[in-house]
């Protein structure tokens, strides 16, 4: 036998080991259960789709899961892609990255991460870009503008699906995730994958008018543009900036509102549904926060919208709201029935609690 292949299977064991040591070991600390509340969320997602498009997921998929790292923003690892830390091997399940300080369950761009999972696991990765690449191209003719926006469509999505997956409030948190000094906000990158934060947020105001929520489209559009109204605009290439009032509803209409081969020929509005009377109990629920209850009529992933309004509120301190949703999602997310001994066991005489994260990692669950 090659030694050398031996001592590859070995490494290869090594590294899997390392990564989901580090993944895993989160759930015996004092994280576990804000890291349960996050799964909780993100498999609230999925089955957003499942109740509206029950077949279009094909069978069970394992649920994602979330671990803690240091870094500035929340991040994702596909199911499927080749992780070189793993030497080539696919990634089992999707993985999301939190950034240690942001273990409270109000975090509008948690939603727009789960969804770069959706997008890849509802196979419309490909379909989606070469569509923004059709519309870009056809309306403007410009070569340019149809490169960058093209590079642009995974990011657009995952906003446009947050928003769909948590309302009006996932706009407003997104946008105060992109809130940073106008030498950020407003510096186009060549070559990035994201958006200029400048204009990622009219596109977010462009969704919420197009799912109805005008007022709030307008709000937010003019918070915004009195943020950066003293900032320099030629940091933002003036073709970007010139096409943007006549481009963005359009990039809007093709990605989220445009029927997809892959979707079965339904559109992204009509796989993860949000209605009025959805926003309508979010803002209920949020006020049912604030006296300290649950509102459990509320799915997870509305759950974090009422928790971000309720605490925008200012009626509910944070560390309370945040103790109150994490319990309550961590409790909820139980898929694991438990089973029956076989043998009865005689109950111990003093009992040693053990710690619930740390007795039943379910991170390896199917999702439904
Ligand atoms: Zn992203």
């Amino acid at each position: 036998m090659d030694i050398a292949l031996v001592e590859r299977e070995l490494d290869r064991a090594r590294r899997a080991f390392g990564l989901f040591f580090e993944i895993f070991g989160q759930r015996g600390s004092a994280f576990a259960p804000a890291l349960d509340a996050y799964d909780a969320i993100a498999v609230d997602c999925y089955r957003a789709i499942r109740q509206a498009a029950p077949t279009l997921f094909r069978g069970a998929l394992l649920k994602p899961l979330c671990y803690m790292e240091h870094g500035y923003s929340p991040a994702t690892m596909r199911r499927g892609i080749v992780l070189s830390r793993l030497l080539g091997e696919a990634n089992p399940f999707p993985i999301i990255r939190i950034p240690w300080d942001r273990d409270n369950p109000w975090q509008a761009v948690f939603l727009h991460e789960v969804a770069h999972n959706l997008q890849a696991d509802l196979g419309i990765w490909q379909e989606n870009r070469q569509a923004v690449l059709r519309r870009v191209l056809q309306d403007t003719a410009d070569a340019a503008l149809t490169q960058t926006y093209g590079r642009w469509h995974k990011e657009i999505f995952a906003d446009l699906a947050a928003i769909l997956l948590g309302g009006t409030a996932a706009a407003w948190g997104m946008a105060n995730f992109l809130a940073n000094p106008a030498t950020k906000a407003l510096t186009y990158r060549p070559g990035s994958a994201h958006p200029t934060a400048y204009l990622r947020v009219f596109i977010l105001a462009e969704m919420l008018r197009r799912m109805g929520f005008q007022q709030q489209a307008e709000q937010l559009q003019t918070v915004w543009r009195q943020l950066y109204e003293s900032a320099n605009p030629s940091r933002l290439p003036a073709r970007l900036r010139q096409s943007a009032d006549k481009l963005i509803p359009r990039v809007v209409d093709e990605i989220a509102f445009q029927p997809r081969r892959n979707l079965g020929q339904r559109a992204l509005v009509d796989i993860i549904p949000y209605t009025p009377q959805d926003e309508a109990r979010i803002r209920a629920g949020a006020k049912t926060l604030t006296t300290g209850k649950i509102p459990k009529d509320l799915p997870p992933r509305h759950l974090v919208s009422a928790a971000a309004f309720a605490l925008q509120s200012g009626k509910i301190p944070a560390r309370q709201l945040s103790n109150l949703v994490v319990r309550y999602l961590s409790a909820s997310n139980d898929p694991i029935p438990d089973i029956p001994p076989l043998v009865k066991v005689p109950p111990l005489r003093s009992p040693t609690p053990i710690p619930r994260a740390v007795a039943r990692p379910k991170a390896a669950a199917i999702a439904s």
